[in-house]
């Protein structure tokens, strides 16, 4: 990947101005310019269904490695790619342009509009991050806030902030597939500890914040309608969509689930109403994690939706992982690729009664799991191989119903 990391996509175009980016397509085309709808910025896709033509001068590899970009977004958020239909007339045209990394327009900007890659980057990582454009995504290392998670002191110039469209005020993710390689002056240099790779460095594909902020950008439903939501920003329906699945302190408070800025690590654990705090287990120590760095986790719509989706706790030794909700990533080099997963357990404690903890659990490479899930429990971590884990799926017999139901209503109508 040694050259990828500069994304060439314009400041004017990640700022997603429509009207710059169709300036930009038409120039020159003074004769036979079709005039098109000006449209605001931040222009999504309907229903998150995109549509593409691949050029044809692109080799099978290339195409290999788009569908590998695709993939990522069938499998972790609502996104849909599908090829050009005569008649459709906003689509992206993926091309290969040799002198540059990448670069795409940014958001629906009305009629065609390119994805490029090119280089030594025609493979899938740039493709996910120049998709990511297309669909709204701006760059992590120019988000307003940056400079307290990345330092350019040493360089002459860095790149500008620029506001992009995502969840507001959501936590920092050096993991982000729209950061760009750091410990250089074009991706900063992290300042927190433990930080060392960011972007294509510290994530295969999506991260789990880029998902997120799609699945929020396009409204996402069915198992992509959870939203985690920043501590500094709860509203009070935000309150109502928490579900504690029956977990509760000795008191009888509710348990709600958070995940965690720390170190170069995002993590679940235990919500402090109180506090507005996260309480999280690192080893055999615990920590309350202050409201900036901390999310809260929601169902808008109820554990089972309209839709029949439904949230709820699961074994985690028979649910397959790619129903399971997760938390976050990590952007340490010893640590690559591993995502951690909210678990939920009772505890026994020293006078032999139980207690009820969320904690996390490390997944690698979407493949090889940990055998323990590590809790934070009266002011100690502790590790257990007794959890369940949070899954999504479609509950059969609310389907069935709803079939029923609707074939009863036509019945009714004749
Ligand atoms: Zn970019």
């Amino acid at each position: 990947l040694g050259k990828c990391s500069s994304c060439e996509t314009p400041d004017e175009w990640l700022a997603g101005n429509t009207e710059i980016q169709v300036a930009d397509r038409d120039q020159g085309q003074t004769e036979n310019n079709i005039a098109q709808e000006v449209s605001n910025r931040w222009s999504t896709w309907p229903n998150g269904v995109v549509k593409y033509t691949i050029h044809s001068s692109l080799t099978l590899e290339d195409t290999s490695e788009i569908l590998k970009a695709f993939d990522e977004y069938h499998k972790k958020t609502c996104i849909r790619f599908e090829p050009w239909q005569e008649g459709d007339t906003d689509f992206v045209s993926i091309e290969v342009d040799e002198n540059v990394c990448g670069f795409a327009n940014v958001c629906k900007i009305g009629g065609p509009q390119v994805v490029m890659f090119g280089k030594d980057c025609r493979n899938m990582k740039t493709m996910i991050h120049q998709l990511g454009h297309a669909l709204c995504l701006g760059h992590e290392h120019q988000r307003p806030d940056r400079d307290s998670y990345l330092n350019f002191s040493s360089c002459s110039n860095n790149p500008k902030k620029i506001r992009s469209f995502r969840r507001p005020m959501g936590l920092y993710d050096y993991n982000s597939q729209m950061h760009a390689q750091c410990n250089s002056c074009k991706g900063g240099f992290p300042s927190r500890e433990g930080v060392n790779i960011c972007g294509p460095d510290a994530t295969p594909g999506l991260s789990v914040l880029d998902s997120d902020n799609i699945n929020y950008i396009y409204n996402c439903q069915g198992c992509h309608r959870h939203r985690w939501i920043p501590a500094v920003a709860l509203l009070n329906e935000d309150f109502v969509n928490m579900h504690n699945f029956g977990y509760e302190t000795q008191e009888g408070n509710p348990i709600n689930t958070c995940r965690a800025l720390y170190g170069s690590t995002i993590l679940s654990g235990m919500y402090n109403h109180s506090q507005n705090t996260c309480y999280i287990a690192d080893g055999d120590a615990a920590f309350e994690i202050e409201e900036k760095f901390v999310e809260v986790l929601t169902f808008p719509g109820g554990l089972l939706g309209e839709d029949c989706s439904e949230y709820k706790l699961v074994n985690r030794r028979t649910a397959p992982l790619n129903s399971l909700i997760r938390a976050g990533n990590i952007a340490n080099d010893v640590m690559y690729d591993w995502t951690s997963y909210p678990s939920y357990s009772s505890l026994s404690v020293g006078n032999g009664e139980r207690v009820k903890s969320i904690g996390k659990w490390w997944v690698l490479n979407e493949r090889h799991v940990a055998n323990t899930a590590n809790f934070a429990v009266e002011k100690m971590g502790t590790r257990s191989s007794e959890f369940e884990v949070l899954s999504c799926s479609f509950n059969e017999m609310c389907m069935i119903k709803k079939i029923f139901d609707s074939e009863n209503y036509v019945h009714e109508n004749y």
